[in-house]
Formats: C-alpha cells, sequence, structure tokens
C-alpha cells in the first residue's frame, strides 16, 4: 500500500494540473515540485509521491488506473 501524509501546501498557491475521473485523486503543481492529492475524510487532503515531474505521474497513472469506479457504466 502507498503511503498517504497530511496535505501541507508548501507555496502559496498550487496548481492542480489534472483531476481524475469522480475527483478521486488530483495532480497538483507546486513551483517545481508534483505532488499527488486525494481528498481526506474529514476535509483537506492527503498526499503521495512529492517530487519530480516524471515520477509523480508515473504514481498518477498507476492510481488512476487502480481507480474503482463506484458509477453505473452507462
Ligand atoms: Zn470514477
Amino acid at each position: 500500500m502507498r503511503d498517504w501524509e497530511w496535505y501541507v501546501p508548501r507555496v502559496p498557491r498550487p496548481r492542480v494540473r489534472k483531476t481524475s475521473c469522480c475527483g478521486a485523486y488530483e495532480f497538483v503543481c507546486e513551483g517545481g515540485e508534483y505532488v499527488v492529492l486525494r481528498p481526506a475524510k474529514d476535509g483537506g487532503h492527503e498526499e503521495t509521491a512529492r517530487g519530480l515531474y516524471a515520477r509523480t505521474l508515473a504514481v498518477w497513472n498507476e492510481l488512476v488506473s487502480q481507480h474503482q469506479c463506484s458509477r453505473r457504466a452507462s
């Protein structure tokens, strides 16, 4: 299992680059760093895979591909 930590923004205005299906994950740019976020149960976010673009993107792709969609397929 991947480790998730409580997310504290390290720049004044992090930029959300991608939002996954159902809003399950967000791919965020913080200046020169990238991080994957997911909503926490009680509001706020948790983060994982903080670091360089390519590495964070690889984790993002893995998480998105594993997403179990709760929406019914139409
Ligand atoms: Zn979904």
